[in-house]
This record gives C-alpha cells, structure tokens and sequence, in this order.
C-alpha cells in the first residue's frame, strides 16, 4: 500500500498530537532565532553605520586640523611682510594687519598644540606631534612664541630703529628657518597620522562588514532555510488535511471530484476509456450496532487498505460517503474494470477484520464513461444505480450500468 495513503491509525494519532507539540517548540525556537538574528543584523548594520560616521568626523576634524596647520606657514610669512611693510616699506595700515596676524598665529599655535579647543575641535597630540611642538631639537612651540613674542615686541616699539632691527631679523630667520621646518614637519605629521586613522577605520569597517555577510550567511543556512523547511513541511500537511480522508487515508470526496473530473476530461479528449467502481459496505449498521463504532471503523479502514493494495497508481481511489467507496480506473473499460471488481469484491469478503476478524462484503455498481456523459457526475450516478441494483438482488455482488439513455 502506498505510505501516502496509508490509513490514521491510533498510533499515527498520538504521533501527530506529538508532533503538533514539537511544532510549537520549534516555531517558538525559529521565532527566538528570528528575532535573534534580526537584532544581530541590526546591531551590526548600526556598527558599521557608526564607524562610517566616525571616519567622517576623524576625516573633517583631521581636514580642519591639516588645515590650521598650513595656515599658520602663510601666516608666518604674512607676519613677516607685514612686519616689512610696515617698519621698512612706510605703510601705517600694515600695523593692524601685522597686529592681526600674529593673534591669529598664537590663538592657532593654542589649538595645534590641544591647549585650546577654541576652533571647534580638540587636538589629541600623538607622541610624534607632541615630540614635534615640545622636544628638541627644534621645538615648535617654542619657535612660534618667540616668533609672536618678537611680533608682539616689534609692535610695541616706538622709533628704536635697533630694537626693531633685532626683531625684524630674529623674525626673518625663523620664518625662512626653523620655524618654517617645524611647521612643514608637523602639517606632514598631521596629514601622516590623519590617514593612518582613517585606514583603521576603514580596516574596523571591513571587518565588521565581513562578520554581517558572514552572519547573513549563517542566518540563511540555519534560520531561513529551517523556516522555509518548516513552512513547506506545514503546506504539505495542509494540503493533505484538505485533500485526504482522515480515518482512511484515501482521497475525500471533494479532492475526489477534483481529480476525477481531470481524468474524465483528459480520456475523453484522448478518446481513451474510463471506468467506475462504486461500491459500499453491506449491512454495515449492523456492524456498528453489534460491535460498536470503533469496530465498524476498523472495518472501514481495512475495506480501504484492500482498495488501495489492489488499485495501480494512476487509479483514483476516495472514500465517498460513510461506508462508500469509489476507484476511478484511467484508460480502463467496462469489461476489465469488471475484473478489477470482481477480484476487488472477493478479496474484501475473504479478509478479516479488526481485532475480532469480522468479515464484511460490499456491493459494486460499475459504469464506464460515454459519450453522452456530460461530467463525472453522470458516469457516477449511472453507477449508483447499479449499485443499488446490486443491493437489491442480494448485495455481495457486482452490477454493471446500463448504457446511458441516447441524447
Ligand atoms: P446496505 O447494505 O443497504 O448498505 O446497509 P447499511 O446498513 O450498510 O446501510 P446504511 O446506510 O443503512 O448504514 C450505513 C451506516 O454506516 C450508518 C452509519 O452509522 C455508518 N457509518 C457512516 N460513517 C461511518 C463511520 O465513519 N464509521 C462507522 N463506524 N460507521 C459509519
Ligand atoms: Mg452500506
Ligand atoms: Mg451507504
């Protein structure tokens, strides 16, 4: 007997009551991991959105930084010309921007140098930055206040043309020297460092992403995949639930007509022939009344076992009614479906059955499909009445329907 149709027994029930229970653990289980994996997904999309922003702010205060950095080399020389201009060069207007000027160079050298966050921003000095600004050999910190100082020192002279000289040229020795080279040293270091960070970043966010691919990948082979398993495992028991008999396992009477309509179109478009069987439980309320439900249904049951054992895959065999049964026999005519009968009748009166091994006969009504049959419903209802023929001349016995009345 095909496993498909095999009949609910007892057993099989308590295995699906078993069943429905794990069901339940395993969907809370998926549930669990789903929501689990969401929120891991979720956190680390949050990652890498946060290392993203990071790398941006790291490259615009990098970028501000570089650039305070590099205008404090144009701001030396735009002290210097000024200083010129103003002493030497006899432009009174130039003492305001040399006065300008050298406020903008230590208010920079206070935030270059983390002292200051006045600019926006907090420089954080490595050791190589901090070594440059405080450290011999040159010092930058120290250059660039004895540059101011000596600004500052200019601007405040009167008309010591000595004095003046002095500053003047302590100021032009450090702006074509020392001071120069340490601000072009720390501008590279600046810039050195700035993309250092920003390749770590990106490094962290490479990482990060590898591990979100790699838990999307783990997700689909143990979460979705499960999930859709379950889901189609749930499909098939439905469709089974909508389409099969639950005590017998045989096709229901609507998956029946379903299939069954499909199979008398296709043979009469195949001019092919197709047959009948109808057949239902002799006296079987008797059964019932002498043995109880549960006996008559162990007698349903093995009437259909013997069914199905004895019909052919491409058969369709449904349990119809209470104790009545039917097999659709494809490319079949009435003659060969009589012996199909006959063999099917003897065998289901030589069984015994249930616990008690009661014997049980049926009666067959057969018809096969004509022309004049407009739908299955003819064919079959041709059928009944000759199983009501069979019943009436003493039942356990096989009747085949007369031809249908000409259209
Ligand atoms: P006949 O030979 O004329 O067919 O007589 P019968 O007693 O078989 O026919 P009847 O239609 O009078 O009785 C059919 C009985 O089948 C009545 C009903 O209680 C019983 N029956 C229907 N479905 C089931 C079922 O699923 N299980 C059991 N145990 N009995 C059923
Ligand atoms: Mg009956
Ligand atoms: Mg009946």
């Amino acid at each position: 007997m095909a496993d498909i149709l095999a009949p609910v027994t007892d057993e099989k029930a308590r295995s699906f009551s078993i069943a429905e229970q794990d069901d339940r653990k395993l969907v809370r289980r998926l549930t669990f991991s789903y929501v689990a994996a969401l929120t891991l997904i979720a956190v680390l999309s949050a990652l890498v959105h946060l290392l993203l922003d990071n790398i941006i702010t790291q490259q615009s205060s990098s970028g501000s930084v570089i650039k305070v950095a590099q205008r404090q080399i144009t701001q030396t020389q735009r002290v210097t010309k000024a200083a010129l201009d103003w002493t030497m060069g006899g432009r009174p207007a130039a003492r305001q921007e040399l006065a300008d000027a050298v406020k903008l160079m230590a208010a920079s050298n206070e935030v270059l140098t983390g002292r200051s966050a006045s600019y926006g921003f907090q420089v954080e000095l490595s050791s190589a930055m901090h070594g440059i600004f405080f450290e011999s050999p040159v010092a930058l910190d120290n250059e660039v206040k004895r540059f101011v100082y000596h600004a500052e020192a200019l601007l405040d002279t009167g008309n010591d043309a000595l004095n003046r000289a002095i500053h003047l040229q302590v100021m032009r020795e450090a702006a074509s020297g020392d001071l120069l080279h340490g601000l072009d040293r720390a501008v590279s270091q600046f810039e050195l460092e700035a993309s250092e960070r920003v390749e770590s970043l990106r490094d962290a966010q490479k990482v990060v992403l590898v591990i979100l691919l790699l838990t999307l990948a783990a997700e689909a082979f143990f979460i979705f995949r499960p999930l859709v398993n379950s889901v189609q495992l749930y499909a098939q028991r439905l469709l089974e639930l909508a389409t099969r008999d639950a005590l017998t396992g045989l096709h229901n009477r609507r998956h029946f007509f379903e299939l069954g309509q499909r199979e008398f179109d296709r043979s009469r478009r195949a001019s092919k022939p197709c047959a009948l069987l109808l057949f239902d439980i002799d006296h079987f309320k008797a059964v019932n009344d002498t043995y109880g439900h549960a006996t008559g249904d162990d007698v349903i049951r093995g009437i259909a076992e013997i069914a199905c054992d004895m019909t052919r895959r491409t058969d369709i065999a449904a349990r119809v009614g209470g104790e009545e049964f039917v097999i659709l026999l494809p490319d079949t005519g009435l003659e060969a479906a009589a012996l199909v009968g006959e063999k099917l009748r003897r065998a289901i009166e030589a069984a015994p059955y249930g616990t008690r091994s009661l014997h049980a006969t049926v009666s067959i009504g057969i018809a096969e499909a004509e022309a004049a049959d407009v739908n299955l419903s003819d064919t079959l209802a041709r059928a009944d009445i000759a199983l009501y023929q069979a019943k009436r001349e003493g039942r356990n016995r096989l009747v085949q329907a007369a031809d249908s009345p000409a259209v």
